[in-house]
């Protein structure tokens, strides 16, 4: 069964979905990490998408989908995928839906990781990554009020939406995704 891990930048999706991957052995697959890699080694991709990064602003859909799409065929059927920081529009959302429906795989649950946008934008300036400026930083938040929300509200009325508190301790919440996780596989949400 595969899960999504969403929730603004700054939220802990990273370091959660590593925690949360390691813990039911599942393959994370971050978009945002594997285009940081594309750009480093200078490939062809990295080259395309470098420049979104460096705004804070979304890769095309169709560049991200190729990616996932070609993850996702590498996948053994058997072999639970954690995806962090996809899907990150509507039409990512509905494609990603017909890429499960070929391969015959299922989507458990949507986590949601909620931080108000003070403790965000602390936490964003305390990251120090290549692409953590306070330009793209603002530039980020005001995309992902534009572009994500609809996602987590297409997922809210498929009934998939698992909304998890993303503030205290990195323990704190990891536990809390945990509790969401066992509660939507034992048919308690
Ligand atoms: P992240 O590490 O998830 O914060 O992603 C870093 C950057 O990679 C984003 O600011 C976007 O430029 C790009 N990116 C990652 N995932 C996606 C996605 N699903 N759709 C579009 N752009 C993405």
């Amino acid at each position: 069964m595969d899960w999504i891990l969403l929730g603004p930048p700054g939220a802990g999706k990273g370091t959660q979905a590593q925690r949360l991957a390691r813990r039911w052995n599942l393959v994370h697959l971050s978009t945002g990490e594997l285009f940081r890699q594309h750009i480093h080694h200078h490939t062809p991709l990295g080259a395309k998408v470098a420049h979104y990064l460096e705004k804070g602003e979304l890769v095309p859909d169709g560049l991200v989908l190729e990616l996932v799409r070609d993850q996702f065929r590498q996948l053994p059927p058997d072999q639970g995928c954690l995806l962090d920081g996809f899907p990150r529009t509507r039409v990512q959302a509905e494609v990603f839906e017909h890429i499960l429906q070929e391969l015959g795989r299922r989507l458990g649950g949507v986590l949601f990781l909620q931080v108000g946008t003070e403790e965000l934008v602390r936490r964003l300036m305390g990251r120090g990554r290549m692409d953590d400026t306070p330009e793209t930083i603002r530039q980020r938040l005001q995309v992902y009020q534009r572009d994500t929300e609809p996602v987590i509200q297409y997922y809210q009325e498929k009934g998939l939406l698992l909304p998890v508190s993303g503030e205290g301790t990195v323990d704190q919440v990891h536990h809390r995704l945990v509790e969401a996780v066992r509660d939507r596989r034992d048919g308690r949400t």
